[in-house]
């Protein structure tokens, strides 16, 4: 028998974070603040109506772009929030998640040899659909504590090669939101340049203290230019059911949809029609929000006085804690010391960095029960 040929992989990425982290968290029965999903279930309202979908005979191949119905509501959501009119028909896509529409949208507009802009930390998705489009990420740091765009290190990193600034507000892993500012100072940089905005924005109901969430949508010249992304995992506690959206201009939609058919061709129809109806019924989810700043508020009382240092959530359902005054090593191995010798797991965040060091810094979600919380928290007390 010949040797099986080489596969020769196309990315030098191995498992995901949340792939390793799973796997550990579970060979160590710990408790599970690592990956970013609920440990609650979504309403079962919204399992009533997909089930109903279902039982109507809603089983088979749906349209290209989604169905009608959710395009629709999501044009009139949009429209409503953030001001901007979407033709559901030409400008909006329902996708696989948003992974899958952040995955088609840099494969369709990113050419060999193009450039991307991304922000460090940065969510692990996006480089490797950038190196599997041919593309090149040019990496900018955001602030060491802060994690705030530092807009004249974009104007430096931008070139005659820049395709795409890839932003993410709110932020994952850091909890940080891009403000009305950030907006003006990213219209003025895409003036004058041939580079698209794509805009990662599946936190946008989850903004806390009264911040307002910036859409990319809000402004007329930047949207006229960018792909703004959402998804309603995290929306509706979902995030199983994989649906997320793309909006953009109709020329991008095109050059979008393209793809979009070689990857999935089309989204559960079942789902996507019971969530028409409560994106109908309620575009604004402002008790979200509310929920999660609670959850937000109880995880940091109950790490009060501990030696968890946190930094400032402003938005998502992630929680930073600085770990210095427990130990200097690195967060990876930490994060592997925590699961194994207290039970608890998080995320490090040196798998979201390329060229900027790794802190002492590692995530929390806090997307979980009350005595989820309660319990990890107790544990972490006595570190
Ligand atoms: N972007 C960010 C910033 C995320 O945190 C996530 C995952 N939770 C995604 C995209 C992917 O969303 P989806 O599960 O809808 O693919
Ligand atoms: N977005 C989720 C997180 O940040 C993970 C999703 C995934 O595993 N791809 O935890």
């Amino acid at each position: 028998m010949s040797r099986a040929p080489d596969p020769r992989s196309k990315l030098a990425s191995g498992d995901s974070i949340f792939t390793v982290m799973t796997r550990l968290t579970a060979e160590h029965g710990a408790i599970n603040l690592s990956q970013g999903f609920p440990d609650f279930d979504c309403d079962p309202a919204l399992v009533d109506a997909v089930a109903a979908r279902m039982r109507e005979g809603h089983n088979q191949y749906v349209a290209m772009a989604g169905v009608p119905e959710l395009r629709e509501a999501l044009a009139a959501k949009i429209r409503h929030l953030y001001g901007r009119r979407y033709d559901p028909e030409t400008e909006i896509t329902v996708t696989s998640g948003a992974t899958e529409a952040l995955f088609s949208t840099i494969l369709a507009l990113v050419h060999s040899g193009d450039e991307v802009i991304v922000f460090e930390p940065v969510y692990d998705s996006y480089v490797p659909a950038i190196q599997l489009a041919g593309g090149t990420p040019v990496f900018v740091p955001l602030g060491a504590r802060d994690y705030r765009i530092d807009w004249d290190d974009v104007r430096r990193a931008i070139g005659p090669k820049t395709r795409l600034l890839v932003l993410n507000s709110p932020h994952n892993p850091s909890g940080t939101i891009l403000d009305w500012q950030d907006l003006q100072q990213l219209r003025q940089v895409l003036a004058g340049t041939d580079a698209y905005a794509v805009s990662d924005e599946v936190y946008e109901h989850i903004v806390f203290d009264g911040a307002r969430h910036e859409s990319l949508a809000r402004d007329p010249d930047v949207s006229s230019r960018a792909v703004v992304i959402s998804s309603f995992g995290k929306t509706y506690s979902t995030t199983g059911w994989k649906v997320g959206y793309a909006a953009a201009p109709a020329a991008l939609t095109a050059e979008i949809r393209r793809v979009h058919q070689w990857v999935t061709y089309a989204v559960n129809g079942a789902v996507q029609l019971a969530y028409a109806d409560v994106v109908r019924r309620d575009p604004e989810c402002r008790e979200v929000a509310a929920f999660y700043e609670r959850k937000r508020n109880l995880f940091l009382g109950l790490l009060a006085g501990s030696k968890l240092v946190p930094l400032p959530c402003r938005g998502t359902f992630f929680q930073l804690m600085d770990y210095s005054r427990v130990t200097s090593e690195p967060d990876h191995a930490f994060a592997e010391r925590l699961i194994a010798e207290c039970g608890v797991a998080a995320i490090p965040l040196s798998p979201f960095l390329y060229t900027a060091e790794a802190g002492t810094t590692i995530r929390f979600c806090f997307a979980k029960r009350d005595e989820t919380l309660e319990a990890a928290a107790g544990r972490l007390r006595r570190l």
